[in-house]
């Protein structure tokens, strides 16, 4: 197997990091101080710059490589994880659910604003009572005139509050197998019926998680995205795609941690010794980079099979589980090595051993990344 960055794509990230160094690195920390959301400028800019994982052509979405979005993804992630789950989110979970399950009307109707960062996407699927156990929801979508009426609430939503539009699943047919009870919908979040609660968290500032109440809200015919009934095995695709950039947000957030330990330990001097020239911390520095870099090379090879449009499944979840694991591991050590500054909450180092345990959450946790993974091996041995 080979993995490389062609000479373009290289450029691309060149290009990118310039963007980064402008349109983030100045501004991260007021957004992070003071607002608690990441600006609508900053999306247009994305936008503008064409730094989203999608593309239109002859009006309907195309995608860019998993390769490239997973790159943008984890340069974000070294400056901010909660930046770069923001971008994720309108990308790799909203815009990949239009992508994916659209009609041609919707990619229409959607896709131009969605891609220069005018219209924001989320998507909701996570309830109180159904989060890893993805086909327990219970919200409701019932025939009406015309449509569909939602009934329910979504308990987890990243960029709920300020998201446009979101991809929601509800059950449609609740007397069907566990496999054909759900549909996926396309929702206007600016109408009658939604309610957004912005919830306290302490992970991935500054984006937003929100929970989301849907009171008789009304969706047309044609905003069922996909087929009715098979908005399990269609959310359950979303996250897999999803699974393989969010890999590079926790190696981004591991990296980002890494760097500014490193930094640290260079000019930290401790009983007359620079911090980095005891044994002992440089070879845990070694080991960490060693595992990083293992990370990365299963987050190639899963960027690879997506590419190829092979069975990315195992790939992605083999990828997510490692990347998070040596993101806790790292993120943890960083801080450890500022001391006591760790702790304060505007100290850059302060969010980074959370934000590698928020990745541990989005896209499935750890255990479910494990039986993917098991699924997938036992399939071998059949
Ligand atoms: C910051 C953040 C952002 C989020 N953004 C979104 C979003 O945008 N949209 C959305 O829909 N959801 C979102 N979520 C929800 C997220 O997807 C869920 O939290 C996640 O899937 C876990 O579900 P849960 O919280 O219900 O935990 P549970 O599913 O109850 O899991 C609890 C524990 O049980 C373990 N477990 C579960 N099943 C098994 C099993 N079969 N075997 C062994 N162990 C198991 C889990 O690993 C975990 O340790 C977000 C969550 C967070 C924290």
């Amino acid at each position: 197997m080979m993995f490389t960055i062609s000479d373009s794509l290289a450029r691309e990230m060149d290009r990118f990091q310039i963007f980064l160094d402008e349109e983030l690195k100045p501004h991260v920390s007021r957004w992070y101080r003071e607002e608690s959301r990441v600006p609508a400028e900053f999306f247009r800019a994305m936008g503008e710059g064409g730094w989203f994982g999608f593309a239109l052509e002859d009006g309907r979405l195309v995608k860019h490589s998993g390769l490239r979005e997973s790159l943008i993804t984890e340069a974000v992630a070294r400056i901010s994880p909660g930046v770069a789950v923001t971008t994720l989110v309108v990308s790799d979970l909203g815009l990949m659910a239009l992508y994916l399950f659209g009609s041609d009307h919707l990619h229409q109707t959607y896709g131009p604003a969605a891609v220069r960062g005018e219209t924001l996407l989320c998507l909701g699927n996570t309830e109180n009572h159904a989060g890893s156990d993805v086909a327990n929801i219970a919200m409701r979508a019932e025939r009406a005139q015309g449509g569909w009426i939602l009934n329910g609430a979504k308990a987890y939503v990243t960029n709920g509050a300020i998201s446009d539009l979101a991809a929601v699943t509800a059950v449609t047919d609740p007397e069907a197998s566990r496999n054909r009870r759900l549909s996926m919908f396309l929702v206007n979040l600016d109408q009658d019926g939604i309610d957004r609660k912005k919830l306290n968290k302490q992970v991935w500032i500054p984006s937003d998680l929100t929970r989301i109440t849907f009171t008789d809200v009304f969706v047309p015919d044609d905003h069922l995205m996909g087929e009715r009934g098979r908005g399990l095995s269609q959310v359950l695709s979303v996250f897999t795609h999803s699974r393989v950039p969010i890999s590079g947000l926790a190696l981004g957030t591991a990296r980002g941690a890494f760097d500014l330990a490193l930094a640290h330990g260079r000019k930290r001097t401790v009983f007359g010794e620079r911090l980095i020239d005891f044994q002992a911390k440089a070879f845990e520095a070694a080991d960490f980079h060693a595992r990083m870099e293992a990370a990365r090379l299963m987050l190639f090879q899963a960027c690879e099979a997506m590419d190829q449009d092979r069975d990315f499944r195992m790939e992605a979840a083999m990828a997510k589980y490692l990347s998070v694991d040596i993101a806790k591991a790292v993120c943890a050590w960083a801080a450890d090595l500022f001391g006591a500054a760790s702790v304060i909450y505007e100290h850059p180092i302060h969010k980074f051993p959370l934000d590698a345990w928020a990745a541990a959450l989005g896209e499935g946790t750890q255990d479910v990344q494990k039986l993917v993974i098991f699924r997938k091996l036992m399939n071998r041995y059949e």
